[in-house]
């Protein structure tokens, strides 16, 4: 079961500019009810299948959000019922989002998933690789996306000087695009790492064993 004094505890510790999503992915409907009516409403899957099995089961007001990796043939599916794709990692993915966000005459909220950890088994785009990606909104070429900003996922270690390089490395190229891109959305942190995180500038932070226990 969720434990909910945890919930509200982690909840009454973030800064007033944090946003908390809470991972739900494994878990059943039960839970996340149980999170639910403690007031949660942003909930976090990293599949397609499980966001749409869940959301008949659970209120309509809760916000998804796609925190795994997404395959161009389930855009569709997904697109009606995600609040934001926060696992944006390639350009076929956008051009795909924004062909069908198109026909759906919907506008997709976005954030871009970096890769910052030194595990080559996570996602994410290289920062180079983002730079192309952000001249390509530049010039206006995804008039259905809206790129809200970046994610990223730090590396599976208790090293605290690496979690923050990579963190940092993240939080400085947001910030060094910002501006520009008016972005409103720094994704970083999960249960084991969200304290430090949030001192490296995010202000989402994607949470999930912390609140309902180990993973089933
Ligand atoms: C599972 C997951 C989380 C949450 O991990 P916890 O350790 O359970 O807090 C955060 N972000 C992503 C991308 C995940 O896949």
């Amino acid at each position: 079961m969720p434990d909910v004094s945890q919930y509200q505890k982690i909840k009454n510790s973030l800064p007033e500019n944090v946003t908390l999503v809470c991972v739900s992915k494994t878990y059943p409907v039960e839970d996340i009810k149980v999170i639910y009516n403690a007031g949660q409403r942003d909930f976090g899957e990293n599949k397609v299948q499980e966001i749409l099995a869940k959301k008949d089961l659970l209120p309509n007001d809760i916000r998804w959000h796609l925190i795994g990796h997404l395959q161009t043939n389930k855009v569709k599916q997904i697109l009606p019922y995600v609040s934001l794709i926060q696992s944006v990692d390639s350009e076929k993915l956008l051009n795909k989002i924004q062909q069908q966000s198109l026909e759906f005459g919907q506008v997709t909220s976005i954030l871009l998933q970096i890769k910052i950890a030194e595990e080559d088994t996570k996602y994410g785009i290289g920062f180079k690789e983002a730079e192309l990606i952000l001249e390509k909104f530049k010039e206006k070429n995804y008039p259905n996306i809206e790129l809200k900003g970046l994610m990223g996922m730090a590396s599976f270690t208790e090293n605290q000087d690496q979690l923050k390089a990579e963190m940092n490395s993240l939080s400085s190229f947001y910030d060094a695009y910002k501006k520009q891109y008016s972005f409103s959305i720094l994704s970083m942190g999960m249960s084991s790492d969200y304290s430090l995180a949030i001192k490296c500038g995010s202000n989402l932070v994607r949470i999930g064993s912390a609140i309902f226990g180990n993973r089933y």
